[in-house]
């Protein structure tokens, strides 16, 4: 066995991985205690890692028109159709569409090749739904896209301020640092801003609920109070930044007072004025955010407004202090480096940069190409597709992403990719859906076998290492580019025999004549420092921050500590910002606010975390998320199916009642795709606003309404992995559909509105009977029903006793503890059949009579919401105590709030003290 260090691929923290590797096999992976994002920790999403590796389900032959080929006959077929589409109608008919999953090695050939060689502008990224807006916020007001921060200075500060950021859900282990500084120095204030209260809440000091989009009047109103009062850093501002003059006057066309802004940000003004106090009299403030604000149709004014806080009272370039963008993805920054954006050119330059375009020419070498790089930025997402739909662009790569489910109007997304002639899809797993859409696909490497770099939240880049082989044909995502290029005719430009040149020729382009124009500013992302790695030194390369020059050649933690900024003259920039509302209005026909957003155990569209029956038990199938007093206004009910219907269509998921939601508006999660769910992607709900700087859609505020779902069935059918069953059989018929990976097992949750399916229990046992039978290839062998409920339970058991399926008619409420059947499912894995003992049990779906536990709260040791609410019953009224007797919370920490809101939950019910998580200190 050996250990060996690599990063995982899920969000922007970047947390260092140590997996031990037994003859090709990760068999376990753990927190690696030298990196310095997460100094030995792991989320629940990093630490079940090595349960979602492994062959099957892979993608591992190319495919061209829907028939398996050779790489040969794949690449050549590449070449051969973009090249006809260039051809007939130009570059600009062609375009790719990247991903944040990608390696900075993949982003850099794929933008050179695109951009440099083929000429057209037209490649963006899925990081345009995650951070664009703070991207174009950066380069507002520093002139540069350059996170100031690093972790250590959320440790650092006085105050940090959360604002649209579910840290606790969606960067955990960031998170726990936090946490754990405020354990060790009381001091440290957290303040929440954000509409939901979310496990976030747990640590915060302060909490303001405010009104969905309304975060730009909150800032502006904090920098015209810092004004008033005469907390503003005149100095500061005079020496390094310009702009306050007309910020402050935008600030105050609305009126300042601080009743005015909480009635606008629909907040407590008590509050809201602690907040600002506290602001303006704490120098070491950090304020993070994330798509909360960015995903906005106003995104980028509403980042300026909180930097323009941070500037005037100068509390950026200090230990502790500055705005701090987290990033979604695990290298939305690698592709932001590299020019990854449709606006972007090379290497932080753009088509606007003085002399870029000739720079890049020269240093890709590609005067002497006809057509050569393009002069005006390309189409960002949205528009890109949109360009599809009008049959403007005519080809579109797509690597290692699914527009079709997270795109706003992601049903006019699959029109257009329908539409499309050419559509090339790089990919890993062989059910994701979009590859129905796709002339050509490819397969790709994943995690575990991609060997490269990525950089995370805080600029600091580490190694992502190979550590298997790909399974069957599948290839790295910069050799499919560099191959497909040789057959253009680029080869010389594409030589790359390893990830290490390319990342050598990046590092290098970084540093090219890098503000040695007239009057030009340095480019802060300059890694030059790194270039020249052999193999040997890329292979050892360990975690730096960008800038890596001659003047930082270890890196740099904190940036504009001299108080410079990337400007031509060198000063920050405040902005007037004047707050605009959500573009997706509501009406009488959708009369709430949609929020989306990500779960505690899932990543983007699941497939992988989908691979990991454990993190499918904390949240299993899609759901909706309200108010009480709204899930009485519109008839909903806890647990039962209802559905929304928004700009493109609708969306069915359980309803989960939650007094954390303010009411009018409702939750629901972006990551459910037609792989897991019949009518849960939550892009088709929401119209396609842009924010006009930086192209990012509108995705926090949709305009719904919500409705009961009419159901005359519900049933849960269990099927074994290996039994070979057409399952579009059930979907198709189904209303509602849910596909729950367990280990051995597909859970498929049905529901469905045909008329007398359950209308007595004759024609119950009769109908289901027979529709298992003519459904599965083992008939039923046991079966009952129950007279009073009429509900009936089945189960499938093949002749050398092995169980096939299980089956019971009826809501998912009413299920036994499924683990008992899923060991049962492993066993016929093993060619194992039931014992005599089993078998009685079989249909009972336990050996205990122990009903489903609900929920899994936590991930780690499987401990579900009814074990734990049982033991605070019984006089666990504490983490710790929980703990000791069930183990939750003990490993990764992730569940930590869940469990104390069950604790308060119970004490509410119990009548006892409930303890206020959000009081104003
Ligand atoms: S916090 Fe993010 S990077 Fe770290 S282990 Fe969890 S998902 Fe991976």
């Amino acid at each position: 066995m050996r250990e060996a260090r690599t990063t995982c691929p899920y969000c922007g923290v970047g947390c260092g991985v140590l997996a031990s590797v037994e003859e090709e096999r990760i068999v376990e992976v753990q927190g690696d205690p030298t990196h310095p994002a997460n100094f030995g920790r792991l989320c629940v999403k990093g630490s079940a890692l090595h349960e979602t590796l492994g062959s099957q389900g892979r993608l591992t032959q190319p495919r061209v028109d829907g028939v398996e080929v050779d790489w040969e006959t794949a690449l050549a077929t590449v070449a051969e159709r973009l090249t006809a589409v260039r051809d007939r109608h130009g570059s600009q008919a062609l375009a790719a569409y990247l991903s944040g999953q990608l390696l900075t090695e993949d982003y850099y050939v794929a933008n050179k090749l695109f951009k440099g060689f083929l000429g057209t502008p037209h490649l963006d990224t899925n990081s345009r739904l995650c951070m664009a807006s703070a991207v174009a916020a950066h380069k507002r007001a520093f002139g540069a896209d350059a996170v100031p921060c690093s972790y250590e200075d959320l440790e650092e500060a006085e105050l940090v301020v959360l604002v649209g950021s579910n840290l606790a859900w969606n960067h955990p282990v960031l998170y726990q640092r936090l946490k754990v500084a405020k354990q060790r120095n009381p001091l440290l204030r957290v303040v929440v801003i954000d509409p939901r209260v979310t496990d976030t809440c747990e640590i915060a000091d302060l909490y303001l609920g405010l009104k969905p989009g309304s975060d730009a009047r909150l800032f502006t109103g904090l920098l015209a109070w810092m004004a008033e009062r005469n907390r503003l850093d005149r100095v500061y501002l005079e020496a390094h930044a310009q702009g306050i003059e007309e910020a402050l006057a935008a600030a105050r066309e609305q009126d300042a007072s601080v009743e005015a802004i909480a009635a606008d940000c629909d907040v407590d003004a008590e509050r809201l004025e602690t907040f600002f106090y506290w602001f303006a009299t704490h120098l070491h403030v950090v304020t993070l955010f994330s798509q909360g604000v960015n995903q906005s149709s106003s995104g980028t004014d509403k980042g300026n407004a909180i930097i323009n806080c941070h500037l005037a009272g100068g509390k950026i370039g200090l230990p502790g202090a500055g705005p701090f963008s987290i990033t979604g993805q695990p290298n939305a920054m690698g592709g932001r480096e590299v020019g990854g954006l449709a606006n972007q050119l090379a290497a932080h330059m753009d088509y606007d940069t003085p002399g870029a375009r000739d720079r890049v020419t020269r240093f890709w070498a590609t005067e002497r190409l006809v057509p050569c790089l393009p002069e005006a930025p390309g189409h960002k997402a949205v528009a890109l597709f949109e360009a599809i739909e009008r049959g403007e662009v005519q080809a579109l790569w797509i690597m290692a992403t699914n527009p079709a489910v997270s795109l706003p109007r992601a049903d006019r997304v699959r029109a257009a990719l329908a539409k499309c002639p050419l559509v090339i899809v790089s990919e890993c797993m062989a059910d994701a859906d979009l590859l129905a859409c796709a002339d050509i696909v490819l397969p790709a490497s994943s995690w575990s076998e991609k060997d490269g770099t990525v950089t995370n939240s805080e600029r600091c880049i580490s190694r992502q290492r190979g550590l298997l082989p790909p399974p069957g044909e599948a290839r790295h995502d910069w050799w499919i580019v560099c191959e497909v290029a040789r057959r253009l005719g680029f080869g010389e430009a594409f030589d790359y025999a390893h990830p290490c040149e390319i990342f050598d020729e990046h590092a290098r382009l970084s540093g090219f004549e890098n503000g040695e124009g007239p009057g030009e500013s340095p480019r802060l992302f300059d890694i030059s420092g790194l270039a020249g790695l052999d193999r040997g030194a890329y292979d050892a390369l360990a975690p730096i921050q960008w800038p890596v020059n001659a003047a930082a050649p270890h890196g740099t933690a904190r940036l504009f500590t001299d108080g410079r900024f990337a400007t031509p003259d060198g000063r920050a920039r405040l902005l007037p910002v004047r707050p605009r509302p959500p573009a997706q209005a509501l009406d009488a026909a959708r009369p709430l606010r949609l929020n989306t957003g990500r779960i505690r155990d899932q990543w983007h569209t699941m497939t992988r975390t989908g691979r990991a029956p454990r993190l499918m038990n904390h949240r299993a199938e899609p759901f909706i998320e309200v108010a009480p007093e709204d899930a009485a206004e519109w008839g909903v009910e806890e647990q039962a199916l209802a559905r929304l219907t928004g700009a493109g269509g609708h969306y069915v998921g359980r309803v989960r009642v939650s007094r954390g939601q303010r009411r009018g508006e409702v939750f629901v999660p972006m990551h459910w795709s037609g792989h897991f769910s019949g009518s849960a992607r939550m892009g088709e709900l929401l119209e396609a606003h842009l924010d006009p700087f930086s192209g990012q859609p509108e995705s926090k505020h949709g305009a719904v309404s919500l409705e009961p779902l009419p159901l005359d069935w519900e049933a849960t059918l269990l099927v074994a992995d290996d039994l070979g069953v057409a399952e579009t059989t059930w979907c198709d018929e189904s209303r509602y559909w849910a596909r729950i990976p367990l280990a051995d097992c597909q859970r498929w949750q049905l529901a469905g509105d045909e008329p007398g399916a359950c209308a007595g229990m004759e024609k119950v046992e009769r109908d289901w009977l027979a529709w298992l039978e003519a459904r599965l290839p083992v008939a039923p062998t046991l079966w009952c029903s129950d007279p009073a409920s009429g509900r009936l339970r089945a189960a499938g058991v093949d002749e050398r006793g092995r169980l096939r399926w299980w089956f019971m008619s009826g809501p998912p409420r009413e299920l036994p503890n499924l683990a008992w059947l899923a060991e049962r499912f492993g066993e016929a894995a093993r060619s194992e059949g039931v014992t005599a003992a089993q078998r009685r049990r079989l249909l009972a779906g336990c050996d205990d009579g122990a009903a489903n536990q609900g929920p899994v709260v936590c991930s780690c040791h499987q401990v579900g919401q009814r074990a734990i609410l049982g033991a605070i019953r019984e006089g666990d009224d504490s983490v710790e105590a929980l703990g000791a007797r069930l183990a939750c919370g003990t490993q990764c920490g992730s569940c930590i709030p869940e469990l104390k809101s069950l604790i308060e939950e119970e004490k509410a019910h119990a009548g006892a003290e409930p303890t206020e998580v959000t009081a104003v200190a």
